[in-house]
């Protein structure tokens, strides 16, 4: 079997341009969404993102706004911008690029924005609201990922879906999302004993550890759909997955490529809470 590639790029493209359609019709109310972005330090990789971020957001006729910031700030000012955005009505998303510097408290500064502009969904209250399945913004990887699953097609109510790697941005809320469509979860992390006899069993392998092309075809099972979020460069500097795509995709039904697959889908859910968060703000203001 050769599994089919799931296409990140196009079936992000396909929702940014039903974005690009919704953004229009509160631009003709007068309610341009906005998204800021908030950049500590000269991290090379965190300036890339928020480039590509910026220029997405730009794409969908969203207003883009970038503060950047000295590694030297302290956590009070940064606090204080953080305020700043909550209280300006033209902002409909915050987002504060990760990780940043050692002497700022990560968690104090994501509790610090308005839960109803965390278009990250890292706010706690964003958190708890989807694992009680209640409205809420949800962390962007695990909804493109849920995006890709459902334009493709691929049945999760009743499936076997098996989640390596459990951070609060990915592994976690994956397979609460998971959960919330029916699918049978199992959790797998760093301690996990034997952990091919787990992926072994997927129907739906979501792999997300950070290490290059850990997990193989010998890893999964026939017909299995694959998603690989790992995003790591390997011996040439070539960007690749945590999955080894070549062995993988002639054991999987489908599979996600590396780049093109979970990547554009990451940006593009950002946009999608954006505009969800601005047209929240839009009825509120009775437009
Ligand atoms: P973290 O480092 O926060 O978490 C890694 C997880 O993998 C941990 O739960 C860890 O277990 C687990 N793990 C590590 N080694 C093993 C192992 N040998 N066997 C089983 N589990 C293991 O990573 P993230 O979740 O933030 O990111 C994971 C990958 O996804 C990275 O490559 C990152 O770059 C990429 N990524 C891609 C995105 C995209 O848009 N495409 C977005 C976000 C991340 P334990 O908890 O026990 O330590």
């Amino acid at each position: 079997m050769t599994g089919t590639i799931i296409d990140g790029i196009a079936i992000g493209k396909e929702i940014r341009e039903e974005i690009k359609e919704r953004v229009t019709v509160l631009k003709d109310k007068g309610c341009q969404p906005g998204l800021a972005v908030i950049l500590v330090g000269d991290n090379q990789a965190s300036r890339t993102y928020v480039k590509n971020k910026q220029k997405s957001t730009l794409e969908v006729g969203m207003k883009s706004e970038l503060i950047e910031l000295p590694a030297t700030i302290t956590e009070e000012e940064l606090l204080g911008y953080v305020t700043k955005l909550n209280n300006d009505d033209s902002i409909n998303g915050i987002l504060v690029q990760l990780p940043l510097p050692e002497h700022i408290d990560e968690n104090l500064v994501i509790r610090a924005i308005d839960p109803t502009k965390d278009v990250d969904g890292f706010h706690p209250e964003n958190v708890g609201k989807m694992i009680i399945g209640q409205q809420a913004y949800l962390s962007c990887t695990p909804y493109g990922i849920i995006k890709l699953l459902e334009r493709t097609g691929t049945e999760i109510s009743g499936k076997h879906a098996v989640i390596v790697g459990r951070s609060n941005i990915v592994g976690k809320p994956m397979g609460q999302l998971l959960l919330q469509r029916d699918a049978t979860v199992t959790y797998c992390h760093s301690k996990t004993k034997d952990l091919a006899s787990f992926t072994k069993q997927a129907d739906i392998l979501i792999v997300a550890i950070g290490k290059t092309k850990f997990i193989t075809g010998d890893d999964i099972k026939e017909g299995a759909v694959v998603i690989d979020v790992g995003m790591n460069r390997d011996e040439n500097g070539k960007l690749c997955g945590d999955v080894d795509f070549t062995s993988a995709k002639e054991v999987a039904s489908a599979i996600t490529p590396v780049p093109g697959g979970v990547g554009p889908m990451t940006i593009t859910m950002l946009l999608k809470n954006t505009l969800q968060s601005a047209e929240q703000a839009c009825t509120r203001e009775n437009c």
